[in-house]
């Protein structure tokens, strides 16, 4: 326990020095802040998320916390520092900070500890992974965390409702514009434990993904673990090449919010949207998407809301609820 305290401190310590960089450091003023600003977002909006930037050099983050007295081993630990031995003589160790040159975006837990970062790139540079983040560690587990959480959840619980996105920026611009009540997952698949910290929350989850084929997929995937739970599942996809960030930034709060209004749909109107988008009669197809959406209803826990669902169903894939009934109950017989 005492470990993971002075893996928080340490944290803590790095976001204060990446704000530090961001607001009073020459090049971090030219580099990081601007490209903040590039992106849209306001001085206040930076300082609400904590944002900052790590210098293109190559310890300058490491060596201002072991100055200040901060151990290695923790640095180490929570992935800030990377220590590279050398091969050729055990004696001499190289310290790296993993952040180098990118803006970063502190994770917060539910009561607002820092538990580790995202780091975006700003080069072009191919090569290198865009987002880079922090590695699993005693205080944090990717698959239990969700981006946002700490500045959202009292708008969730009040809205009743909250949206999820894939990435950092979206969640800042949809924050940004005034909608508050919004999480990411960033970029790893999303997990029941992730859902578990909103089940506190709200009952309700609207999935905001990219408007591309790895969002669609991700937005899938995302309805059976979301409907596990109990919850109640919509879905809003947005144009080609858009994502909730470049929409929001392109878009005035009363837009988005009937944007959203319009094009959220729940998740059985969702599915059978995308069998009418392929504009496909095909029979095989049509049954697929039937057994697909059959497939998640036989996920929701609850009995009452499962036949609502399949009246739902048969209504829209124009389907005999019958028919539907029995194949819901010859999933449950697999299952158990
Ligand atoms: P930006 O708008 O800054 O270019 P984005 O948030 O739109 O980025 P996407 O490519 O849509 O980025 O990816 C969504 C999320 O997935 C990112 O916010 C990030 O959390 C994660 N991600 C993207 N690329 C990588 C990567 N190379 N390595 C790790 N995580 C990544
Ligand atoms: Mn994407
Ligand atoms: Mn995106
Ligand atoms: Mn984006």
């Amino acid at each position: 326990a005492n470990e993971r305290e002075s893996m928080y401190l340490v944290s803590e310590f790095a976001q204060t020095h990446f704000k530090q960089m961001l607001w009073e450091s020459e090049l971090g003023k030219a580099i990081g802040l601007s490209y903040f600003k590039e992106r849209g977002f306001t001085d206040e909006t930076i300082k609400k998320f904590e944002l900052g930037y790590c210098l293109d050099q190559w310890d300058g983050f490491t060596t201002a916390a072991l100055d200040k007295g901060y151990k290695l081993d923790y640095l180490e630990k929570t992935g800030l520092t990377i220590v590279k031995e050398d091969p050729n003589n055990p004696n001499s160790s190289r310290k790296f900070d993993r952040f180098k040159g990118r803006v970063m975006f502190p994770i917060h837990s539910l009561s607002g500890r820092v538990l580790g970062f995202g780091g975006r790139i700003l080069t072009n540079d191919k090569k290198a992974a865009k987002y880079l983040n922090s590695p699993e560690s005693d205080i944090y587990h990717k698959s239990k965390v969700l981006y946002g959480i700490y500045n959202a959840k009292q708008s969730i619980a009040k809205e009743d409702n909250c949206y999820l996105v894939e990435g950092y920026t979206d969640v800042i611009q949809f924050y940004q514009r005034g909608i508050h009540n919004v999480v990411s997952s960033s970029g790893t698949a999303l997990t029941s434990e992730q859902i578990r910290l909103v089940n506190r929350l709200t009952k309700n989850i609207t999935v905001l993904f990219d408007g591309d084929d790895a969002g669609l997929r991700a937005s899938l995937r995302g309805i059976d673990i979301i409907l596990e739970q109990g919850m109640n599942v919509r879905v809003c996809t947005f144009p080609q090449g858009e994502d909730p960030d470049s929409f929001a930034k392109n878009n005035e709060l009363e837009d988005i919010v009937s944007y959203l209004e319009k094009n959220s749909k729940d998740f059985i109107q969702f599915k059978a949207s995308l069998l009418v988008k392929e504009a496909s009669n095909d029979p095989i197809k049509r049954a697929d998407t039937v057994r697909d959406i059959v497939n998640s209803i036989a996920k929701i826990p609850d009995r009452i809301k499962k036949e609502i669902y399949i009246q739902e169903c048969a209504q829209i894939m124009n389907i005999s609820e019958a028919v539907l009934f029995n194949t819901l109950a010859q999933i449950g017989k697999k299952e158990t």
